[in-house]
């Protein structure tokens, strides 16, 4: 028997299994580390533990939320906005929301897989525009890395060689479904780009996965794999290896340091027994989310690092980001009694609007891209809510069945998902008076959005509406007012918290550099969101894999090397 997971001294420890964890766990353990991951949830197996084919009413609540499921009975997503015992908190006029998961592959196994590149001019709009930072790298130090992710997970797309959307290495896409036919017909009218959607869904067999059967069910985590989750994808080649100790139910506490100022493991809380423990490690990676790592490290104080670990830049939990959104629904007569068609399709859109405007000719420095939804999805609890805004105004009765009937598949929504610009107002910190059930200190959100995002949300508004127009439809509600923020989600919402860790070349203005290795600890990585300089108008989970296996490498090649 070897020595107790607690003994041993690991080459590595994870904090988090989510994407940024899951891949670094793949391409460590692969390259011959010895590798002890602890997540704070429980474990999960989407094959196992999904609802993939279950109908709304093998449910009580026919497929409704529940407070640890807030997306659905049957979602993937276990955890949600609040955590019963782990609470955050918000300043005085911040408006603010933090969805975490506490399950293996955190938020991987309900995402919605939409997965892009960022674009060269991405890493360098400070250069552009003058505003924010610059990242200390560019697109093709990531390119070969988006290449690799690209294979090894799965993606399809089309090639369509437009500025600052690269193109991957993509698998065929599915086809547009009958309403995203007429989307696109109103998008071409109005000369917005409208392309095949990127998802990391299989739509050919890749790496022993089978290709998808168009259920539709993505978000409840598929029975085969046929689509992108850390659990089911990265972590079982690291476990095969024999070189991964994964540990669930173990809550990070703190880093701990030596007297040299290296890292020497992590604290943590097991969660079953409410038991302190720790692991040894030689090198520490965090991917616990962008603002949980920023609370770990704001949270390993000692004497030689009295503001927490990496932060002798002031910098931790600084310029948090939160993409921008706002959504338009409405209702679109051509759709009614249609004849019966075939709306089979992946677990989301397979139509994308990347962003086809210039930033200089507009009141707002950054671009938007536009998610499309509708159709003839399952119904279930909160089906068609709001029947009262379709033109019979609602009803009793056997009439109100008929109008479900008719109405069903007439709606069409469009969720705008933006660039946020950083700025000194938006931050997370250590609550000095608020902590979790394990005495934990927990962090405190501080928000707000600047002119650049209320303006390019009213844009978004304006050409949502103008979609719907074009396609004879009639918008649910009015135009927002300025007061009301130009219906602008709140901060945190869209889940794509980033920042918080930035990358910089200078330890002054940045905690991490351009291999997201702490500046002030040799043996300390970030793998997930936080080392994130700029949002960029796309989604970042396939940027935070890039990165991290880009980090994966480096801290590979520095052990080779004998330097960690
Ligand atoms: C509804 C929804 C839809 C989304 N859609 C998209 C999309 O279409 N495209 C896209 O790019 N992104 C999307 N995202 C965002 C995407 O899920 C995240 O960007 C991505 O999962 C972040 O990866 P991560 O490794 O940083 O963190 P996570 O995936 O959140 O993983 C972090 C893990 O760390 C664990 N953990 C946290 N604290 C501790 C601790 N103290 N100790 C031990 N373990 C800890 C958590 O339990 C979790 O398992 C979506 C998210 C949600 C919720
Ligand atoms: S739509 Fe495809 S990838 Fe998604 S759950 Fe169904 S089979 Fe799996």
């Amino acid at each position: 028997m070897g020595p107790s997971p607690r003994r041993k001294v690991y080459d590595v420890c994870i904090v988090g299994s989510g994407a940024g964890g899951g891949m670094a766990a793949y391409m460590l353990t692969r390259a011959g580390a010895n590798v002890v991951m602890l997540e704070a949830g429980v474990p999960w197996d989407n094959p196992r533990d999904g609802a993939m084919l279950k109908w709304p009413y093998e449910s009580p609540q026919r497929g409704g939320g529940t407070p640890e499921r807030n997306f659905g009975e049957f979602d993937a997503g276990l955890g949600g906005w609040e955590l019963e015992g782990e609470p955050y908190t918000k300043a005085a006029g911040t408006n603010f929301g933090w969805f975490r998961t506490r399950m293996l592959g955190g938020r991987t196994n309900h995402w919605g897989r939409i997965s892009l590149r960022f674009g060269p001019d991405d890493f360098r709009r400070k250069g552009l525009d003058g505003l924010g930072d610059d990242w200390p790298i560019g697109y093709d130090d990531l390119e070969p890395y988006y290449d690799r992710v690209d294979r090894l997970v799965g993606i399809f797309g089309s090639v369509e060689h437009l500025a600052n959307h690269p193109d991957g290495i993509f698998l065929p896409p599915p086809r547009p479904r009958c309403y995203e036919l007429l989307v696109k017909q109103a998008a071409e009218r109005l000369a917005v780009t409208c392309i095949p959607a990127r998802l990391s869904i299989l739509t050919r067999p890749l790496n022993g996965r089978p290709a998808c059967h168009y259920c539709g069910q993505c978000n409840r985590g598929c029975g085969v794999n046929a689509n992108f989750s850390s659990t089911n994808v990265l972590l079982p080649p690291a476990r095969d290896t024999g070189r991964l100790t994964l540990l669930t139910g173990a809550m990070a506490r703190e880093v701990t340091v030596d007297g040299r100022g290296r890292a020497t493991g992590v604290s943590w809380v097991d969660k079953a027994t409410g038991k302190d423990e720790h692991v040894q490690a030689r090198v520490v990676v965090l991917a616990a989310s962008a603002c949980e790592s920023a609370r770990l490290l704001l949270n390993s104080k000692s004497s030689r690092f009295p503001n927490g670990l990496a932060n002798s830049s002031g910098v931790v939990g600084r310029y948090l980001t939160d993409t921008t959104g706002t959504d338009v629904a409405g209702f679109i007569p051509r759709m009614m009694d249609h004849v019966p068609h075939n709306e089979d399709g992946v677990g989301g859109g397979h139509l994308y609007m990347p962003w086809w405007l210039d930033n200089r000719k507009l009141g707002f420095p950054r671009g938007y891209h536009i998610e499309v939804w509708g159709g003839l999805y399952v119904p279930s609890a909160g089906f068609m809510g709001g029947i009262e805004h379709y033109p019979s105004g609602g009803g009793y009765g056997k009439a109100l069945k008929e109008d479900y009937r008719r109405y069903y598949g007439t709606t069409i929504g469009f969720s705008g998902r933006g660039e946020m610009v950083p700025n000194a107002d938006s931050y997370c910190e250590i609550d000095p008076d608020v902590k979790d059930r394990w005495g934990i200190p927990v962090l405190r959100f501080n928000w707000k959005w600047s002119d650049y995002e209320y303006n390019q949300v009213r844009h978004m508004q304006e050409t949502f509406r103008s979609l719907i127009d074009t396609m004879g439809g009639q918008v649910f509600s009015p135009m927002p007012t300025r007061e009301q923020g130009y219906g602008i989600a709140a901060g945190g919402t869209i889940i794509h918290e980033l920042g918080v860790t930035r990358m910089g070349d200078d330890p002054k203005t940045s905690v991490v550099d351009r291999n997201c290795r702490a500046h002030d600890v040799k043996n300390l990585f970030v793998a997930d969101g936080g080392p994130f300089v700029s949002q960029a108008d796309k989604n970042p989970t396939w940027t935070i894999l890039a990165l991290s296996m880009r980090t994966s490498e480096y801290i590979i090649a520095q052990r080779k090397a004998g330097a960690l």
